[in-house]
């Protein structure tokens, strides 16, 4: 039991990221796919912006990349190729209490059975988010044995779940790296560009760190000790083949 345990809602934090910077008139919100980045002199000079689904070129002395998984999708930049980021696959399962039942957790409950973890996360409008299983197998749809498993292990932890309203079954990607740390930083030779990725199974709870260090790195401020430090653990370049005393 910790005390100050507490959670987000993703579902709900992102369109309030979104809304949030839709209203800063400091901001202007493309709702596109990048497709490329644009470099100068072709394609091995400095990132000077990118190229939008639509043709469209937008310009920028600093490009800052956070695709999740899909950065070697990014045109022209055949240097994301050294940043090791892989699908590691998860199932999860939304349930809800039926009309009438009383209410089945107060907090999150995580536990092991025959040695695999397991999750139930109540929702304060009375979902129950359970979760959530890994596979690299590459596959993006719903596997049976992890919907299977989800909903066997979820009934051993906390049996009173087999009366819930099954609403949802999804798999989602996490963009995996070979030591779990994040990508935050500069890719090897470079400049104009700054990714932010390879979050794996903390995203969500390391949203506002990562948005802090990304952000000082294209603002160019000052930047801490701590902050260093971090900046260290996370730069893309430790994973690349090219890098002298890459470590992973
Ligand atoms: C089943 C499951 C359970 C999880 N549980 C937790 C948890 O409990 N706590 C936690 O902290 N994290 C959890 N995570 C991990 C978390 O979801 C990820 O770490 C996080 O989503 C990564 O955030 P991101 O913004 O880097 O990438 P993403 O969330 O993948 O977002 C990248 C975005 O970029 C967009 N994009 C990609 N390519 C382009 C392009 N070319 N142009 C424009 N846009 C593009 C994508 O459409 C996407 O919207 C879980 C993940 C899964 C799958």
């Amino acid at each position: 039991l910790v005390a100050g345990d507490h959670q987000i809602n993703p579902r709900k934090l992102v369109p309030a990221l979104i809304e949030a910077l839709d209203r800063d008139p400091g901001f202007r919100l493309i709702r596109q796919r990048v497709t490329a980045v644009l470099r100068d002199g072709g394609d091995t000079g400095a990132v000077t912006g990118v190229t939008l689904d639509d043709g469209t070129d937008l310009h920028a002395t600093t490009t800052l990349l956070c695709p999740g998984v899909s950065l070697a999708g990014i045109g022209n930049l055949p240097e994301a190729d050294c940043v090791r980021l892989r699908p590691v696959h998860g199932d999860i399962l939304r349930a809800r209490l039926r009309p009438g039942q009383p209410p089945l957790l107060e907090r999150t409950v995580r536990g092991m059975v025959d040695g695999r973890p397991v999750y139930l996360v109540p929702r304060t409008d009375g979902e129950i988010v359970i979760g959530a299983t890994e596979r690299e197998d590459g596959f993006d749809g719903v596997v049976l044995e992890g919907a299977y498993q989800l909903l066997r292990d979820a009934q051993t932890l906390v049996p009173g779940a087999a009366d819930l309203e099954l609403t949802e079954i999804l798999a989602r990607a996490r963009p995996g790296t070979p030591d779990d740390l994040p990508y935050i930083g500069r890719l090897d030779g470079v400049d104009g560009l700054v990714v932010s990725t390879g979050y794996s199974r903390h995203g969500i709870l390391l949203a506002p760190l990562g948005g802090h260090l990304a952000a000082g790195l294209v603002l160019g401020t000052d930047i801490t000790t701590e902050d260093a430090a971090i900046l260290a653990a996370t730069d893309p370049r430790r994973t690349s083949p090219h890098t002298s005393g890459a470590t992973v």
